[in-house]
């Protein structure tokens, strides 16, 4: 069994900075992050157990001082947070604040907004929140549903693969030809570089490991791009999830992980799977070799 990781994979800056910030900000004063920092179990556990809370609304806020994700707020969230008197530490990803300024752009220039995104994704409701008017669109049905207008804004979550945010676009301008449609691609490097070195690496395995959180979009996202590929696509959340039976001795399997997934769950699943090839090859030895004994001696 060969295994192979792909070029690009794992936890992007955005995060990676987000969790730093936090872990420096609770060893000088409590804290408490309003929302999942990431979408992975295994790094919230490891934020609690520095004391860190994790609440889903202002309500429960329990520390002066509290943690806005990596995935943004609207300016509406943030002020009734200020309001509450609290001290509110930004740790929105540079490249969301981006997506945050592209968005109204194309607002104040009069195009009709439209986010290529998930509807209940926290990053989008922090694009939207602020707007009065706005559409969110995922699939063809959705473009199909739109009503005309003179002009489309259209950009994406930042986490969505390039190429799905393109055929959106262009199924947008088909349906609309009258219309003036200008599209801002937000979607983030991190994202297109892990879509990317996913699809090459789904090319050249048996199976891929798609290692990330049970909540993760862009986990889920590298798991549709690889099964285009590939006909054995597993998604493990850590080395516990694997299964024996997944593999063959001859099997070239590739390993790549979602934005949130941290470096040493990655490295446990590759370890398993290191020394499960390695127990593989004993085993084989030892069956070649019983059966070349076996035909000497008859
Ligand atoms: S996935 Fe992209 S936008 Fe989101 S935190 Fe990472 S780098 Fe930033």
């Amino acid at each position: 069994m060969k295994i192979i990781r792909a070029e690009h994979l794992g936890m992007c800056f955005g995060v990676k900075d987000a969790v730093a910030l936090a872990l420096e900000t609770a060893r000088r004063e409590p804290l408490t992050i309003l929302g999942d920092l990431v979408h992975n179990e295994t790094v919230l556990a490891e934020l609690r157990v520095e004391g860190i809370r994790i609440e889903q609304k202002p309500a429960a806020i329990g520390t002066q001082t509290v943690m806005i994700t990596a995935h943004g707020a609207s300016e509406r969230r943030m002020d009734e947070t200020r309001k509450l008197g609290l001290n509110v530490l930004e740790a929105t990803c540079p490249l969301v604040r981006v997506a945050h300024r592209s968005l109204a752009r194309l607002v104040r220039e009069g195009f009709h907004p439209v986010i290529i995104g998930r509807r209940d994704h926290v990053e989008v409701r922090g694009m939207t929140e602020d707007l009065v008017e706005y559409e969110i669109v995922l699939d063809k049905e959705d473009v199909a549903n739109l009503r005309e207008r003179p002009r489309f804004g259209v950009m994406a979550q930042t986490t969505q693969p390039i190429d799905r945010v393109r055929r959106l676009v262009q199924m947008l301008r088909e349906r609309f030809p009258q219309s003036e449609v200008r599209f801002i691609d937000t979607v983030c490097q991190p994202t297109k570089q892990r879509q990317n070195a996913a699809i090459e690496l789904a090319k050249q395995s048996d199976v891929v490991m798609v290692v990330g959180g049970a909540h993760s979009n862009n986990t889920h996202e590298l798991v549709k791009t690889c099964s285009r590929f590939c006909r054995r696509v597993y998604h493990v959340q850590t080395a516990a999830d694997l299964r024996e039976e997944w593999f063959c001795e001859t099997d070239i399997v590739g390993i790549t992980a979602g934005t949130s997934t941290p470096d040493a769950v990655i490295g446990e699943v590759e370890h398993w799977l290191r020394e499960f090839a390695a127990r593989m090859a004993v085993q084989s030895n030892q069956t070649r070799e019983t059966y070349e004994q076996a035909f000497q001696v008859a």
